[in-house]
């Protein structure tokens, strides 16, 4: 896990060359794709020190694997984190990080604007399978989450920029409850990215991200990562004892202080990956490391077409509302300007005049557009979360969900900016005409 590019390169320099160097076997310039399970060992010696954690290395690629290191190395860089943890999505990336704080009947305190994905992974599944209680908050006042504290609390998890877009959290106001409270704070940067913000920096303990959408950026692959900042002192009150106290499945091993600030992240892969499983495959690890090498051009690009088509949205004449926190009339913009200054993303929602069948005809009526259910493609991609995503929810609980029957969302891709307002024009224009 050593890094030899230097942080006080530029971004842009960190995101072509953190991690990586020409192959020491082929001299191979791209990182090649180690498409393997295991590794040779050397002889029993080696073996016995790979397994005791007392030698960094390859034993299979459960644990870790060449490709996915190099990306791993390459978002820690980023992010201005410690080490990372690559998974197979960014689900699995969440329960990552929680797994080394929670025990059953433990608590978290969550935003509840969120991807709605990961409400009903915190909601219904964690209870059910491990125990762990999430107490849901209105994140807007950093003071819900410290009226929410309790002597069971382990962490304060929210999103940067939340998704389904225009909501911007107050990291450090929020950083400074989850300080005071002795837990980490863990921020999913899905819909900023390094690029845009960089959690760690105002105050966040945990970085998770699903790489499957800006990151990687072509709508290739699923995967997830788990950034730690490696500033938390795990043995500070004796509260997080899968890291501070010995480990039976390592002969009595303590990792916090075996490991010092890479104890989470070698946690992460020596016993969250060993035991439940979600490795990233080293084919997505390599079109995650060709992702993060454009990240910056790419996002520059997506927050300059979105923040044009949002500006054309909120004039257009069968729009109802904008939500995106790059317009000066978002209520979000004061926290954007100061936590996204080079652009409030690509992902927002908008309300088109005449609910349900309107929102239904515009995409039905998009040529450009992708109607999916996915974000941070290189395309353009819109979703009506009424009639899809959100469909089961009643009509009331879609409007608290933020996916009332006239809302729309669009993730702004790469193409022409000029072919994309057209084709939201011609949408919308079809969509009074029922
Ligand atoms: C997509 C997404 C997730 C889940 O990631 P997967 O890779 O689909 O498992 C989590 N958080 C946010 C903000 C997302 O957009």
């Amino acid at each position: 896990m050593s890094d030899e590019t230097p942080r006080s390169f530029g971004f842009e320099t960190r995101a072509i060359h953190a991690g990586a160097a020409p192959d020491p076997a082929t001299g191979a310039r791209a990182t090649p794709i180690y498409q393997t399970s295991s590794y040779v060992f050397e002889d029993v010696d080696e073996a016995a020190a790979l397994f005791n954690l007392q030698k960094v290395g390859f034993i299979y690629s459960r644990l870790t694997n060449p490709t996915v290191s190099v990306l791993e190395e390459r978002i820690a860089n980023l992010e201005g984190g410690a080490g990372a943890t690559c998974t197979a999505s960014g689900h699995s990336a969440q329960i990552l990080a929680l797994f080394p704080l929670m025990r059953p009947g433990d608590e978290f305190i969550a935003a509840r604007k969120l991807y709605g994905g990961s409400l009903n992974q915190f909601a219904n599944s964690f209870p059910r399978a491990f125990g762990w209680n999430c107490v849901f908050v209105d994140g807007d006042d950093p003071e819900n989450f410290r009226r929410a504290v309790t002597p069971k609390t382990r962490a304060i998890f929210i999103e940067s920029l939340a998704n389904p877009g225009g909501v911007v959290s107050d990291i450090a106001a929020i950083a400074k409850v989850a300080d005071e409270a002795g837990v980490p704070l863990i921020v999913d940067n899905t819909m900023a990215t390094p690029y845009l913000c960089r959690p760690i920096e105002h105050g966040a303990t945990l970085v998770v991200h699903s790489t499957t959408k800006f990151l990687t950026g072509h709508g290739t692959s699923v995967g997830g990562v788990v950034v730690d900042s490696g500033k938390f002192d795990w043995r500070r009150d004796g509260r997080f004892p899968a890291l501070s106290e010995p480990e039976p499945g390592y002969h009595g091993l303590r990792f916090a202080d075996t490991f010092g600030h890479l104890a989470f992240t070698i946690y992460g892969h020596a016993i969250g990956l060993r035991d439940l499983g979600p490795a990233m495959a080293p084919m997505n690890a390599f079109l995650g490391i060709l992702g993060t090498e454009t990240l910056a051009l790419r996002m520059e690009r997506h927050c300059t077409n979105a923040q044009k088509v949002a500006e054309f949205l909120s004039t257009h004449p069968a729009v109802a509302w904008v939500n995106y926190a790059g317009l000066e009339d978002s209520p979000y913009n004061a926290l954007a300007r100061r936590y996204l200054p080079k652009g409030a993303g690509a992902v927002f929602t908008f309300g088109v005049k005449g609910g349900y069948d309107a929102g239904v005809r515009v995409v039905e009526s998009v040529e450009l557009f992708s109607h999916l259910a996915n974000i941070g493609d290189t395309r353009s991609l819109i979703i009506h979360p009424a009639s899809t995503t959100h469909r089961q929810l009643t009509e009331e609980g879609q409007a608290a969900a933020g996916a009332g029957p006239d809302v729309v969302r669009l993730s702004i891709g790469l193409e022409s900016v000029e072919d994309i307002i057209a084709d939201l024009d011609r949408a919308l224009t079809a969509s009074q005409e029922g």
